[in-house]
């Protein structure tokens, strides 16, 4: 099996360190800084029977200038390319114009879109929950899976899970 994995999300929600994790390898430069991906990244994950292209992406915002205008569209060019779509979310803030805008993208993208909820380790469980609705009510998503980027809890599961979809 082969496929495509694009990775989307507001800055700092955790998609560099995500790709990180997903390759093993520290090829996506991680910071706490925003906008540090400027170009798509890719990392390829491969197995004796798989390989899987993740596809990092600057963050999207609203484009405020010219490059900011140039990296939007470099990370939304991916969508309709792929075999799944990750929109990846920090649950330690709350949905914001950010992701807002995100979502209205979402909406006319025909590949499968996850609900990734990253950074659980820094909330209790109980609070997951109307989060995932939040979500939920503006979006219907294939899948949705809670991880933690950074400790790879839940990791595997989504690779398992992504597994399905190519
Ligand atoms: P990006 O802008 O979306 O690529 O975000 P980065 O991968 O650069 O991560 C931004 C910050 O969030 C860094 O300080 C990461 O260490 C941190 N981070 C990423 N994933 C997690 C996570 O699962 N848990 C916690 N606590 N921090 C995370
Ligand atoms: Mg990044």
């Amino acid at each position: 099996k082969s496929g495509f994995v694009s990775i989307v999300g507001r800055p700092n929600v955790g998609k560099s360190t995500l790709l990180n994790r997903l390759v093993g390898q520290k090829i996506a430069i991680m910071s706490d800084k925003s906008q540090t991906t400027r170009n798509k990244i890719q990392g390829i994950a491969t197995t004796d029977t798989e390989q899987i292209v993740f596809i990092d992406t600057p963050g999207i915002h609203k484009p405020k200038h010219r490059l900011g205008d140039f990296m939007v569209e470099t990370a939304l060019s991916t969508f309709n390319e792929v075999d799944v779509v990750m929109f990846l979310v920090n649950v330690t803030e709350k949905r914001g114009p950010g992701d807002n805008y995100i979502i209205e993208k979402l909406k006319h993208v025909d590949s499968p879109v996850f609900l990734v909820l990253n950074k659980i380790d820094q909330v209790h469980p109980d609070e997951l929950l109307p989060i995932i609705e939040d979500y939920r009510n503006q979006l219907e998503f294939s899948e949705i899976v809670p991880i933690s980027a950074k400790d790879g809890n839940n990791v595997e599961h989504l690779v398992k899970t992504i597994r399905t979809y190519l």
